[in-house]
């Protein structure tokens, strides 16, 4: 069984557990590095057990458990965000796919001509997170533009008017 979904002391002490990043709300609670990436966990003490604590926001927000077969997936690609906003009960393949497509959709809204192209400002931005490891994919994403974008400007070929 999930952790208490109307226990109002539940819910305040896991919010309290929790600092605002950007649109992310980290999980501040115990972690577990696990494959070098920290996972939020909090105790349910109905159950007696420690679970992961983006599933636990996730059900919190469902106010069930989360189906069979399905899974708490982040929009933010941020393990530690429990950010009701930022977890989706979907499937493993539907988290790659809707990655790339929110990123896209982000980035049409974002930009008024309809045409979406990276500013100097977020290409400068990309080659500092490449610089500091980030993975191309998840900039592609990031950005709502293709891996072959992100590639280029690694690359350095081509730095202004680059569309998606
Ligand atoms: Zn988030």
């Amino acid at each position: 069984m999930p952790a208490k979904y109307n226990d109002e002391r539940f819910w305040a002490a896991f919010w309290a557990k929790t600092r605002v990043e950007g649109d992310c709300l980290l999980w501040t609670g115990k972690t577990i590095t696990h494959r070098g990436e920290a996972r939020g966990f909090v105790w349910c003490g109905d159950i007696g057990k420690w679970r992961a604590a983006h599933q636990v926001s996730l059900e919190g927000k469902l106010g069930r458990p989360i189906a069979q077969g399905k899974q708490a997936n982040h929009t933010c690609d941020r393990t530690l965000c429990v950010a009701e906003d930022h977890v989706y009960e979907g499937t493993q393949q539907q988290n790659v796919d809707d990655m790339f497509a929110r990123g896209r959709a982000n980035k049409a809204r974002g930009d008024r001509s309809g045409r979406s192209k990276l500013t100097e400002v977020q290409i400068r931005e990309i080659r500092g997170k490449l610089a500091e490891g980030n993975l191309q994919w998840m900039l592609a994403k990031e950005y709502g533009v293709s891996i072959q974008t992100i590639s280029a400007i690694k690359n350095n070929t081509r730095r202004q008017g680059i569309g998606v």
